[in-house]
């Protein structure tokens, strides 16, 4: 028999669900905490998180609603109206870009055919012809790139590429929630500034295998969303040099998918499949333990991007991890694995550890100088 490969351990723990893509909130949300082992397999497997949580109890309490999606991909509609009009009409107007016309090419399908692999290749292909000379008023529609996640290809992708303006590439992130007087949600447009740099990461490595200098693409990029209160599209260029660095490390921190595989049971399961009774074909405990098989990394943060958070969050309540409270706490207490522990060894009722006497004699004396200040104000 052939040894089973890392690829099918993942598309195994999947189950006959087809997996769910790779996007650039996703990947935002693994580099977001690099250190979770449990997200990272969870999303190279393409499980979907959000029903994983809701079947083993822990239903997610964000995302974004019906509404917002359908606001969202008629705003989307509308810019991309007549081959980018409004596009090319900001790109003039707000952005001082001195082009009144350009071609389209949409890479939503390719002959009929929107598999992210066709739609990839044809991409490059286009990024191959415009290195070439060719197509300087082209602007790509959902260009379809690949991206290297934790050892696995993600393809990912931006709303649009501008033409080369200035001798650079912009991408474009087309998003519904508004700007007024110019200034729009600062959490969301944070959110969109890390997508666009996994974006432009992943836009400079194609320009790479096209035969583009990488730089070519702009380390800023145009965000467009409605303008106050009405539907008009806004723009803005916005500043992705931080991001990019950020993003780019922590890619390069995460640790191969296929390989966090190994440290799971043989009969780990998160297929979510229902048998032809509707009922699930593995139950709420095969899922728990091999979700609890996975080794995570929580913290508070991660109730603000991760569908698996409230899951995580009473696990490491349970454990009593001092993560829970924060990255302050966990900094504070190194080489404490709860923070029972910490009271303990601060009562005398747990014995340190040789490696644990010098952070149990600062917490005995972090303690008694609490105590005195309370004595003091009483
Ligand atoms: S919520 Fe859990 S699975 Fe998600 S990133 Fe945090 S620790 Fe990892």
């Amino acid at each position: 028999m052939l040894p089973q490969q890392p690829e099918d351990r993942l598309a195994r723990l999947r189950g006959p669900a087809s997996p769910e893509p790779y996007t650039a909130r996703k990947i935002t949300a693994l580099t977001a905490n690099p250190a979770c082992a449990r997200r990272a397999v969870l999303d190279a497997a393409g499980v979907d998180k959000a029903l994983l949580a809701t079947r083993i109890g822990f239903e997610p309490r964000f995302g974004q609603s019906p509404f917002a999606l359908t606001r969202g991909q008629a705003f989307e509609t509308l810019v991309a109206w007549g081959g980018y009009a409004e596009l090319v009409s900001l790109l003039r107007t707000e952005l001082a870009v001195p082009v009144t016309e350009a071609a389209v090419a949409d890479l939503t399908e390719v002959a009929g055919n929107s598999a992210p692999a066709v739609r990839a290749r044809e991409t490059q292909r286009l990024l191959e012809r415009i290195a070439a000379g060719d197509e300087d008023r082209l602007i790509l529609g959902h260009p379809m790139l690949t991206l290297d996640v934790a050892g696995r290809t993600a393809f990912l992708e931006p709303d649009a590429l501008t033409h080369r303006i200035g001798g650079r590439f912009y991408a474009v992130e087309i998003r519904s929630f508004p700007a007024i007087d110019g200034q729009a949600d600062p959490a969301r447009t944070a959110e969109a500034v890390k997508q666009a740099a996994v974006h432009v990461i992943a836009l400079r490595q194609a320009f790479h295998r096209a035969g583009l200098p990488p730089e070519a693409v702009a380390d800023e990029f145009l965000l467009i969303c409605p303008k106050d209160f009405s539907n008009r599209p806004y723009g803005r260029l916005l500043d992705l040099r931080q991001e990019l660095d950020a993003v780019e490390f922590q890619l390069g921190r995460l640790r191969r998918a296929a390989d966090l595989t190994e440290t799971l049971p043989a009969d780990a399961s998160f297929d979510l499949a229902e048998d032809s009774a509707g009922s699930p074909v593995r139950d709420a405990g095969e899922l728990d333990a091999s979700v609890g098989a996975l080794e995570a990394a929580y913290s508070p943060s991660c109730l603000s991007f991760c569908e698996m958070s409230r899951y995580c969050r009473q696990e490491a309540e349970t454990a009593g991890e001092p993560a829970r409270l924060g990255s302050g706490v966990r900094n504070d207490l190194p080489g404490i694995g709860s923070t029972r522990t910490a009271l303990g060894l601060i009562d005398g009722t747990v014995e340190p550890e040789p490696e644990q006497a010098e952070i149990a004699e600062l917490l005995r004396t972090a303690a008694r100088l609490r105590d005195l200040r309370g004595g003091g104000a009483a």
